[in-house]
């Protein structure tokens, strides 16, 4: 492990350091967070519920909506907040964000949670909204991912390759660009440069990076893990330095663990996260399931009926983040679903998922046999939620020239909005596909309970 020595900002000293206001912020959190982990499940519930009595009393104070929803549930700013009232809270669909729209906004942010921004995503369903967090939010978001870091026990001062999304033109092979681990890992273990990669080039253009990069550690989509890794065993390719890997962003199957145990002898870590409620649980240190993020979000798993799952279960992911005060998101319904587990042997209170259903991605094939990534950035979204008030979307490829739109939306469309989204599709997917619409009352998940917000039926 690399040394534990922030960057100081008094002059004169270096050891022991005294950083910089955020960077003491962040390493409070954390080393609150050390602590807790062992706590037994009932004092961390109790906590959680203290931290949610102040989120709640907040959306009622400043949050129309909340306003409304909490009066019909019998409640209102007095604490403290018991588990039966909580359970009384309707649960938060993607639709009601999507109606609500500034109504969920809080009008009196407290002061100390920072500057307010906007972030667009369409989750695990393709139902996009937008939703705001605060730069106290992202201090939780730096701690949980140090957390990460020790948990797994990586050395940001090792390189770190990420294969991810980007724009056209953007970290191009064969050089890919050079950036950073992450704000807290510069700061405090004075992390070695991290590199990237566009994911669209071909596996082979991104074997042949890694092989010339020689990285510790290799972070991109579980699907994409799957090509690299299988490619290699093809090829008898080895990545020498190689640690570990980190997957984001995807359902993670046991196939992509087994393949890269296979290929490189490494083990993949997975994280479960999203854009509007940061890190909801990583891979525990000593297993392959996962836990919650306890200090930053209370997570549901319920039953159709709304009741508790027990372990063994598989139920809806319900989730509130527990410290967004600039949009709470209280028993929001993010769109997933995960399996209970029994309480983990490795010593921590924070509970446990053995499994998680969500999100999976396909390629689009273009005519000229190049395959390319469709995940939507935040950027995407908010020029696509421009256009037209749509509500849940899913792209069909039928065939090398055709593309379907199937789209769930507010009102009917008027051509000229039909025309636009069309010349945005054929933009994103980067061929000049027939694009035709269907409307739906919902779009549904596959029957394995995965949804997939673009799809291709082309044979390759
Ligand atoms: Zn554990």
């Amino acid at each position: 492990m690399s040394v534990f020595v922030p960057k100081s900002s008094v002059e004169g000293i270096v050891w022991p350091s005294l950083p910089g206001r955020r960077v003491t912020a962040i390493l409070a959190i954390l080393f609150q967070l050390e602590h807790s982990q062992w706590w037994p499940s009932e004092k961390i519930r109790g906590l959680q519920f203290r931290q949610l009595g102040r989120l709640l009393v907040h959306a009622y104070r400043t949050v129309p909506f909340y306003r409304e929803r909490l009066r019909k549930a019998g409640l209102t700013a007095k604490a403290p907040l018991t588990p039966e009232q909580w359970a009384g809270i309707p649960l938060l669909q993607r639709q009601d964000i999507q109606a609500a729209g500034p109504a969920l906004h809080s009008t009196r942010v407290p002061d100390g949670h920072g500057k307010v921004s906007t972030i667009f995503t369409s989750g695990s369903t393709g139902k996009p909204i937008g939703s705001l967090r605060t730069e106290l939010t992202g201090l939780f978001w730096e701690s949980f991912t140090l957390r990460d870091h020790l948990w797994h026990r990586r050395d940001p001062t090792q390189k770190l390759a990420a294969i991810r999304s980007a724009k056209e033109g953007v970290s191009p092979y064969p050089d890919g660009s050079v950036g950073r681990w992450g704000f807290g890992s510069d700061a405090i273990f004075n992390a070695a440069p991290a590199i990237s990669l566009n994911i669209n080039c071909t596996v082979e253009q991104q074997v042949e990076w890694l092989q010339r990069q020689n990285p510790a550690y290799l972070l991109t989509f579980p699907s994409n893990v799957l090509r690299l890794a299988n490619h290699c065993l093809e090829k008898g390719i080895k990545l020498r330095n190689l640690r570990q890997v980190q997957a984001i962003s995807e359902v993670l199957g046991a196939e992509i663990r087994a393949a890269c145990r296979q290929a490189w002898g490494v083990p993949v870590i997975d994280l479960y996260s999203s854009r509007e409620v940061g890190y909801m649980a990583l891979q525990c240190p000593d297993h392959e399931h996962h836990h919650v993020q306890a200090e930053g979000v209370l997570v549901e798993i319920v039953d159709d009926r709304g009741r508790a799952c027990a372990p063994g279960e598989v139920g809806k992911v319900v989730v509130t983040p527990l410290h967004n005060f600039a949009m709470p998101l209280l028993r929001y319904e993010i769109g997933d679903y995960a399996e209970v587990g029994e309480s983990c042997s490795c010593g921590r209170g924070l509970p446990v998922l053995r499994r998680i259903l969500g999100r999976v991605q396909n390629m689009v094939v273009l005519p000229s046999g190049e395959r390319h990534w469709t995940l939507l950035s935040s950027e995407n979204i908010g020029a696509f939620l421009d256009i037209a008030p749509i509500r849940q979307y899913q792209f069909v490829q039928k065939n090398l020239q055709s593309i379907e739109s199937r789209l769930v939306v507010e009102r009917d469309l008027t051509p000229e909005e039909e025309d636009r989204l069309r010349k945005w599709i054929v933009n994103k997917l980067g061929h000049p596909f027939e694009v035709t619409f269907t409307y739906h009352e919902e779009i549904a998940r596959s029957a394995s309970g995965k949804y997939q917000d673009f799809i291709s039926e082309v044979e390759t």
